[in-house]
């Protein structure tokens, strides 16, 4: 067995028993973010089975997906900061965004989303940390831009995402993935929407991600081991 399959084993039994401890069986994917990593560790977990990568970095990215286009049924996930620059290429390239923050940049992956390729899923991250945490919209900006997000034919809200301040105690990681699953079912009950996605948890608090209501948990460290940077173009 080589050391990816028994990290991604090891991952799985860590969601199994999460989802477990919640009786939320079932209910959590798990998005394998694949930054720094090679394509050919992708393909080694797309032959186990694994669909959802994550990704951060468009070029590396890019040439990682045009790589592996032939693997059936891969869907992309860009995870990163988005700059306006970035939209048309993140539109075409990705079939989900976890990280839009403006309403600026949803109209503009809106516009560029290519006409024959379905509505582009998008969570907003939201700023859940507060003043310490410089990424993410804050929540009360939220209600305004859910709504608008939502109107936007070729996109398809679907939820929420947040990275919390680091917090290695876990009875206090929970706080803020519990405020972030309040915030989408009061934004889902105010506004008659129907969002269903929470993507949220973490290497270091995907338990209590889950706990709280994770719907996709965004792995990266555990399942690939610590991230390559002399590996970035
Ligand atoms: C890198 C990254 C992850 C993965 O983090 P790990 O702690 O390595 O699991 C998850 N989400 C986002 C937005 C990231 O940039």
């Amino acid at each position: 067995m080589t050391l990816l399959k028994s990290q991604f084993d090891q991952v799985f039994e860590r969601i199994h028993e999460a989802e477990q401890a919640s009786g939320r069986e079932g209910q959590v994917k798990l998005l394998a973010v694949s930054k720094t990593k090679p394509a050919s560790m992708i393909s080694e977990l797309w032959q186990l089975g694994q669909r959802d990568f994550g990704e951060n970095y468009l070029q590396e990215a890019a040439d990682k997906i045009t790589e592996l286009k032939k693997l059936d049924g891969l869907v992309w996930h860009f995870i990163g900061p988005i700059q306006s620059n970035k939209t048309r290429d993140i539109a075409s390239h990705f079939q989900w965004v976890h990280s839009v923050e403006r309403f600026k940049i949803a109209k503009r992956l809106n516009d560029q989303r290519p006409d024959d390729l379905p509505p582009l899923n998008i969570c907003i991250q939201a700023n859940i940390s507060n003043e310490e945490s410089k990424s993410g919209a804050n929540l009360k900006e939220l209600p305004e831009l859910v709504v608008a997000i939502s109107q936007l034919p070729k996109l398809k809200l679907r939820g929420l995402m947040a990275i919390p301040a680091p917090e290695s105690d876990p009875e206090k990681q929970r706080a803020p993935f519990k405020k972030l699953a309040d915030t989408l079912e009061s934004l889902n009950r105010e506004h008659h929407l129907d969002m269903d996605t929470l993507s949220m948890g973490m290497t270091g608090d995907l338990e209590a991600a889950v706990a709280e209501g994770a719907t996709m948990v965004r792995i990266g460290t555990a399942l690939f081991g610590a991230r390559d940077y002399s590996s970035r173009k």
